[in-house]
C-alpha cells in the first residue's frame, strides 16, 4: 500500500517490509521467562496493553519496519531528527538517502508546492494558524511556483555549464523533492507518530505520520490499539 501524504501527486510513503507483528512483541518480553506463544491470545493483548502503560519498552524494539519516503527535503530535515533506532550514526538500523551528487533533480515537476497556505500563528512563534484567505492563497501559490522555477531554471544553469551536480544542488531549494529508505523499530516508530502527530508539530510531516500509523496497523494492530488509548508517548 502507498499514500500520497501531501495529495499531490508526488509525495509519497510506502511499507517496503517489515520483520515481526504483535506476537513478536509478547514473545520477546516473555523471553525473561523462557515463554513463547504461538497465537495471539486475550491474556497477550492484556501484556501489550501491561507494557505499553508501564513503558516496558524494549519487546517493541524486536519488530521493525522499512519504508520508502519521498518528501520535500526540509520534511527530510525534521524526520532525520528521530535519530534513535532509525539512526545514522551507528551499525543500528538505518537511513539511505536518495543522493544529488549521483542524480540531477528532473525538472520542476520535483517540488512540493502547497496548495493550501496557513497564516502565521500569533501564539506559537513555530507554527501556523488559520488558512489565507483565498485571493491571496492564488497570490501565494504563484509566488511559490515562480521561485521553484527559478530555482530549477538556476541549477539548470548551472548544470549545462558544466558545474558538478553537488555545487549546483546548493541553489535548489527546501521545496525540492527528495526520498529515502528508513529502517525503524515498532518503538520508535510510534515516537516518530507521537510526536510529529502531535500538537505544534507542521502538518506537513504529520500527514506522514498519520499514513505510517495507517500502513503498520495491520501488522500490529494490538499494539497501536493499546499505544492509541494509553496516550502513552514512547
Ligand atoms: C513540534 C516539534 C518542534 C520541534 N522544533 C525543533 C526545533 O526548533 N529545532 C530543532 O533542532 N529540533 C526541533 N524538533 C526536534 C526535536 O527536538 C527532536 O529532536 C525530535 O522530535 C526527535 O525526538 P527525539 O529526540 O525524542 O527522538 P529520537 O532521536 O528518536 O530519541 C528517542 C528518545 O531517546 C532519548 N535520547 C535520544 N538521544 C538522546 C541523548 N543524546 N541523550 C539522552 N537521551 C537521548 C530521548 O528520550 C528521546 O526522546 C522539534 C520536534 C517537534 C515534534
Amino acid at each position: 500500500m502507498t499514500f500520497d501524504p501531501l495529495k499531490d501527486g508526488k509525495s509519497r510513503i510506502e511499507l517496503v517490509s517489515s520483520m515481526g507483528t504483535d506476537l513478536d512483541v509478547v514473545n520477546d518480553a516473555r523471553a525473561s521467562f523462557e515463554k513463547s506463544s504461538t497465537e495471539l491470545t486475550d491474556k497477550d493483548t492484556k501484556l501489550i496493553n501491561y507494557l505499553i502503560k508501564h513503558h516496558h519498552t524494549s519487546p517493541f524494539r524486536g519488530v521493525v519496519f522499512k519504508f520508502k519516503v519521498k518528501a520535500p527535503l526540509y520534511v527530510c530535515r525534521q524526520w532525520w531528527k528521530h535519530t534513535v533506532a532509525s539512526n545514522h550514526n551507528d551499525e543500528q538500523l538505518g537511513w539511505n538517502e536518495k543522493s544529488f551528487r549521483y542524480v540531477a533533480a528532473t525538472d520542476e515537476e520535483d517540488f512540493y508546492i502547497p496548495q493550501v497556505f496557513r497564516q502565521q500563528s500569533e501564539s506559537n512563534r513555530q507554527a501556523s494558524g488559520g488558512k489565507l484567505p483565498s485571493d491571496l492563497n492564488q497570490q501565494a501559490i504563484a509566488i511559490y511556483e515562480r521561485q521553484c522555477q527559478a530555482s530549477y531554471a538556476t541549477y539548470r544553469e548551472l548544470l549545462n555549464l558544466g558545474v558538478s551536480r553537488e555545487q549546483a544542488r546548493g541553489v535548489l531549494i527546501p521545496s525540492v523533492y527528495t526520498s529515502w529508505v528508513w529502517t525503524v523499530s515498532l518503538q520508535s516508530v510510534l515516537h516518530f507518530v507521537g510526536l510529529r502527530s502531535g500538537e505544534g508539530a507542521q502538518s506537513e510531516i504529520g500527514a506522514y505520520a498519520q499514513a505510517i500509523a495507517q500502513l503498520i496497523a495491520p501488522i500490529v494492530p494490538e499494539t497501536i490499539k493499546a499505544w492509541q488509548s494509553s496516550n502513552s508517548q514512547f
